[in-house]
């Protein structure tokens, strides 16, 4: 069959299900494999829980007429995917970066929404299989789409830019994060500026954090529009607090200053809000909307989320952890206006050969933070933490709060998805 007859079929269904436990009735089910199974297992439960067709590739399932054999599944799915944006052909925004990518695509989202339709991506489905099936949710009714992308590998940016064709393009930041899969700084920046490559090759426009001394030599030779604390900008921003939340005056070039109180907690916050600002302005969403966008906006899923329990305040910021992320949200916290500091820190994963001494700079920087309690967890912590107080396991760390409960602090909590510092909040 080709990606031709494919989208006939896609046209008259719409609906695609990956997982066969969840089937949407008079879906198509696409046969993914993951780690450990192989969606064609399950294509003729598919078809008997409701769905219309089922995608394999897998010849010895070729034996229903609603089993459509393809070479390989997730290409199928890519290249279907694909198909449907460029026959919608609307305006794709591709957001990348190390930090703030789902925060900057959600403000997006959210200010581009006052004006127009928006499709965005779900939640953080920003991989070789998010991408395409968000891409796949469109509609005629739909204006824009604004597009996650994340990548732990180089040719992952390149990759997905493929398929969602975008025609504008936001790199948030480039840090250190996944040096494992990148191989070093250098790898990171190269495989993020894959976007700017794609864009720079296919026409289009980005929007460039003016401040950032390693993405500016890099949009070279790119149409732009650039955001940042700099007067003057296209859209620039002034910081007047933080303590908690992020408040600042946004400027559009020639305008007047609109002062914006968010719901945001950390001063890293304000280049995410300035990006969507910046996306938002240059498709002609008036400053008010903008500013009514920013300021509903509220934190999902322990990113830097600010928590009242009975005993203390925390700032939940457990969702994940990097060397950069990690210092912006230190650097945040010392700043910031409050008494009886403490931190809870959890190891940084996936940082291969370079995660001693990252966490040695971060043992380094708590020495001289000033805070007035500081607990570590985790095995690579535990391996320079010297006198600091570390825990190897999270289950220690909470064995431990039970016993001692800390009472009357404001409270960091941060550290890698697989530490899952969540799991103390209820002893805090
Ligand atoms: P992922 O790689 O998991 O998709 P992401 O890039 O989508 O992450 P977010 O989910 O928006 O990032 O934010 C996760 C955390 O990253 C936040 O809770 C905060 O600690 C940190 N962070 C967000 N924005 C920035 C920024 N601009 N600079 C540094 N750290 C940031
Ligand atoms: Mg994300």
């Amino acid at each position: 069959m080709t990606i031709e007859e494919l989208y006939s079929i896609f046209k008259e269904h719409r609906t695609i299900t990956t997982d066969s436990r969840r089937c949407v009735c008079d879906s198509i089910f696409f046969a993914l494999k993951g780690e450990n199974f192989n969606g064609n297992d399950f294509a003729l439960r598919a078809l008997s829980e409701g769905c219309a067709y089922a995608v394999v590739d897998d010849p010895e399932l070729a034996t229903d007429e609603r089993i459509i054999l393809v070479n390989d599944v997730l290409q199928t799915l890519q290249a279907l995917a694909k198909l449907h944006r460029r026959v919608l052909n609307i305006p794709v925004i591709a957001i990348t970066g190390t930090n703030g990518k789902t925060t900057t695509k959600e403000l997006t989202a959210a200010c581009l929404s006052q004006k127009y339709n928006v499709l965005a991506t779900e939640g953080n489905l920003n991989n070789h299989i998010g991408v395409p099936l968000t891409l796949l949710k469109l509609t005629k009714a739909h204006e824009i789409a604004v597009i996650e992308m994340g990548a732990s590998h180089p040719g992952e940016i390149k990759a997905l830019a493929n398929i969602a064709e975008p025609n504008f393009g936001i790199i948030t930041n480039v840090g250190k994060a996944h040096l494992q899969g990148f191989g070093s700084f250098e790898g990171v920046i190269k495989t993020k500026c894959e976007l700017y490559d794609y864009i720079r090759q296919r026409g289009g426009h980005v929007f460039l954090h003016h401040e950032n001394i390693f993405l500016q030599p890099k949009s070279e030779g790119i149409e732009k529009s650039e955001y940042g604390e700099t007067p003057g900008l296209f859209v620039s921003g002034k910081l007047t607090s933080c303590s908690p939340y992020l408040s600042f005056d946004l400027m559009r070039q020639g305008g007047s200053p609109v002062t914006v109180n968010t719901h945001l907690i950390g001063n890293y916050n304000l280049s995410n809000a300035l990006a969507a600002s910046a996306i938002a302005a240059y498709f002609k969403v008036p400053d008010m909307a903008i500013k009514k966008a920013l300021e509903e906006y509220e934190p999902q899923n322990r990113r830097s989320q600010l928590l009242k329990t009975g005993n203390n305040t925390l700032i939940l910021d457990a969702y994940n952890a990097n060397p950069t992320s990690m210092n912006a949200a230190l650097d945040n916290f010392i700043a910031m206006d409050a008494s009886h500091k403490a931190v809870i820190l959890g190891d940084m994963g996936e940082l291969g050969a370079d995660s001693e001494a990252e966490h040695r700079k971060i043992v380094d920087k708590l020495r001289n933070a000033g805070f007035d309690k500081v607990i570590l967890c985790g095995t690579e912590f535990v391996k320079v933490a010297g006198g600091l107080e570390c825990y190897p396991t999270t289950e220690t760390l909470t064995d431990y709060l039970k016993s001692d409960l800390l009472k009357g602090f404001t409270i960091l909590v941060k550290g890698s998805r697989f530490m899952q510092l969540e799991k103390c909040i209820d002893l805090l």
